[in-house]
């Protein structure tokens, strides 16, 4: 099995486990493929995490980051190097992330100033109009509020980051499609035509519905549709996968990264191109919550193909197709140590 996506404490302050523990634990579950995707450090002080903010100097915290990832790609091509006739296969990359557009452009030039050593990267958008919307509620509230609070509002902005990234990225994974739904309030209250928040429900007005009452964000408004199958469109045009991603599993959402609704779509609207992630922080984390996402491959979005990458013997990195048939009858999946 393969994980397109990963993070350690070694290297990230909001992982917790050393890169070394992780490898051996990839190891000891017979993956087959581990990518190592540390982020790419962000150049902006106002994009710090709390727990990032050691010191009072911001200058000393940014430089941290960017000495971190340093120590990373080193010691990534160390383990790359060392465990080369091991069970698994490493491939490095990194995870770029849309703050803004000063940030896709640096991890532009992060790329090609690491071409030798970052394979890929895995795109992802974690802010909306600058304020994160995977690290807790209060922040995500506060980017609904942003946009207008008015949640169709809050996904057009997600989306046309996401197109400005993949635009001057082509990342090879998209990373964690619809990662706003992690903290997306289930009893919301929305106009469904408008998308504007309602904070008290009228009972005369039937378009106010909560959330968990529309059967698809994405199908419900023409506009946000559009733009995911843009999205999707322009992905298929360089060759991107999607990654289905186990970390919203591990944080208890009904459904892996990205939902039925944006699967269906990709199937559609870009080859159907998927590789598995657990988005790993710590040891517990490798292959969490797989079996689950076996079997929204199998039955839910019903695939015939799964994909991994594979860089041949040192060539240019490839997603590499594998018959659903071989990928759910794989040994991994009898192993009785899974997470
Ligand atoms: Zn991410
Ligand atoms: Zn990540």
């Amino acid at each position: 099995m393969h994980s397109h996506h990963s993070h350690s404490g070694s290297y990230s302050q909001h992982g917790s486990s050393p890169l070394d523990s992780m490898i051996e634990q990839a190891e000891k579950l017979h993956m087959k493929t581990f990518c190592l995707t540390e982020h790419v450090p962000r150049r902006n002080a106002k994009y710090l995490y709390p727990e990032e903010k050691n010191n009072s100097d911001d200058c000393v915290n940014l430089d941290r980051l960017y000495q971190d990832f340093n120590k990373f790609v080193i010691h990534a091509q160390w383990i790359k190097k060392e465990r080369q006739n091991g069970p698994t296969k490493y491939i490095i990359g990194t995870e770029i992330e849309s703050c803004d557009e000063d940030q896709i452009m640096y991890a532009k030039e992060f790329m090609t100033k690491y071409s030798d050593v970052l394979k890929f990267c895995v795109g992802s958008v974690h802010h909306i109009n600058g304020v994160p919307i995977d690290f807790d509620q209060e922040n995500w509230d506060l980017a609904l509020k942003s946009s207008n609070n008015n949640l169709k509002d809050m996904l057009l902005s997600y989306f046309n980051d996401q197109f400005k990234m993949i635009q001057t990225m082509k990342p090879l994974v998209v990373g964690h499609f619809d990662v706003y739904k992690l903290f997306l309030p289930q009893n919301l209250l929305v106009n469904s035509l408008t998308g504007d928040v309602v904070f008290e429900r009228n009972h005369t007005d039937n378009n106010v519905l909560a959330v968990k009452d529309i059967p698809s964000l994405i199908n419900n408004w023409d506009e946000v549709r559009e733009i995911v199958i843009r999205n999707l469109k322009f992905i298929d045009s360089y060759g991107g996968v999607l990654e289905i991603n186990t970390s919203a599993l591990r944080k208890k959402l009904a459904e892996p990264y990205p939902s039925k609704d944006i699967c269906e779509l990709a199937k559609q609207y870009c080859g159907g191109r998927f590789v598995l992630s657990d988005d790993s922080h710590s040891v517990e984390q490798v292959a969490v919550c797989y079996r689950e996402a076996l079997d929204y491959i199998v039955n839910v979005i019903k695939l015939n193909t799964m994909y991994y990458l594979d860089d041949g013997d040192g060539e240019k990195l490839k997603a590499l197709p594998i018959p659903i048939d071989e990928y759910k009858n794989d040994f991994f999946w009898k192993q009785s140590c899974l997470p």
